[in-house]
């Protein structure tokens, strides 16, 4: 029994549980000492990832913001310059890692939802100059997290990489949701990380996995990020028993994405008709939903779990909502009555 157990928990697809089916892949999962190279499943793990990107080699790493900081660490050095969009996690959420860990000096480019254009990339990058950092690193998020799920197209992706790869610079994928990404325009993952230099996925978002993100890349690269990985201590050993969660969330839970980006539409076209809320149906691409509610967003949030529904301030008057693989469609009816109710006890 969890302790939300009951609750529709729309606060993240990082809450998603591994099902029965994927615990017994877990428990039969063959493993070694992953440290050593002996992890059969983890190796299968990495294989398999890479191919679904385009990569030559891959890495299992605990967590997302590991492989977005190996990355980081392993494309740049100390007082380098690593341009990223304003908002994009690796930039907002990473505890200020790219100037902590790796000594470089990250560069916000303001985006329009996420993204920005090659244009803005070359505006941003400087003739060298003695006075100047190095620049070195170009990261991008697809979907991009806190735009509200948006979604790189293959020609954006590919006009940024041109132009850094022109410039002199790496491009490192930040695709935590890139398989949403993937589904959502129906094309393969590895179309969208064509050309990039490095592409960090993760399992253990609406992929279902409890736990595990896969840092790929040519293969010499990914040996010299296995260095940096172990020197955040993040080399793992019968690690075989949470990559057998990613393997089966690699063969099971990616078409069904679909599923959740259904559900997410449903629900804004629905919050839409509710007199209070500012919702744009049209503004859903993924499984994210983002809306402005009347008053500050932790009290609504607050009258909301009262409810039983669980969902996270965004902004100040503003909640995000993510489906997954634990919310069917009748969670995202009990979350509509949720809102029309604390919506209209606050009109009253
Ligand atoms: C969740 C997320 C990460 C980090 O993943 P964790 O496993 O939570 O560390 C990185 N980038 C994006 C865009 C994310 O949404």
């Amino acid at each position: 029994m969890g302790l939300l157990d009951g609750l529709v928990d729309l606060r993240s697809d990082t809450v998603t549980r591994p099902s029965p089916e994927m615990r017994r892949a877990m428990a039969e999962a063959e493993v070694g000492d992953d440290v050593y190279g002996e992890d059969p499943t983890v190796r299968a793990l990495e294989e398999t990832g890479a191919a679904l990107v385009g990569q030559e080699a891959a890495l299992f790493v605990p967590s997302g913001t590991m492989g977005n900081q190996v990355a980081v660490l392993t494309h740049t050095q100390r007082g380098d310059e690593v341009f990223c969009e304003a908002e994009s996690h690796i930039y907002y959420y990473e505890v200020g890692d790219i100037a902590a860990l790796a000594g470089a000096q990250p560069r916000p480019i303001p985006g329009s939802r996420g993204r920005f254009t090659a244009a803005d990339l070359r505006r941003a990058v400087r003739e060298p100059n003695i006075h100047f950092p190095r620049p070195r690193l170009v990261c991008l998020e697809n979907t991009h997290n806190r735009a509200g799920g948006t979604v790189w197209r293959p020609e954006e992706v590919d006009a940024v990489v041109a132009a850094a790869h022109e410039l002199g610079l790496v491009v490192h994928l930040d695709g935590a949701r890139l398989f949403n990404a993937a589904v959502a325009l129906g094309v393969p993952a590895e179309r969208l990380a064509r050309g990039v230099d490095s592409v960090m996925f993760c399992l253990s978002k609406g992929l279902g996995a409890p736990v595990g993100s896969l840092l790929c890349g040519p293969a010499d690269w990914i040996e010299r990020a296995r260095k940096e990985r172990k020197r955040l201590g993040g080399g793992m050993r019968q690690a075989g028993i949470l990559a057998a969660a990613g393997l089966y969330a690699l063969r099971h839970n990616v078409e069904r994405l679909a599923e959740d980006h259904a559900n997410a539409r449903w629900l804004a076209g629905q919050l839409a008709r509710i007199e209070g809320l500012r919702v744009d149906p049209g503004s859903v691409e993924t499984n994210m939903v983002l809306v402005g509610v009347p008053g500050p967003a932790a009290a609504f949030s607050q009258a909301l779990k009262e409810r039983g529904v669980l969902a996270n301030p965004s902004g100040p008057e503003t909640l995000r909502l993510v489906t997954h693989l634990d919310v069917d469609r009748a969670g995202c009816e009990r979350a509509v009555e949720a809102f029309r109710s604390v919506t209209r006890e606050l009109a009253a």
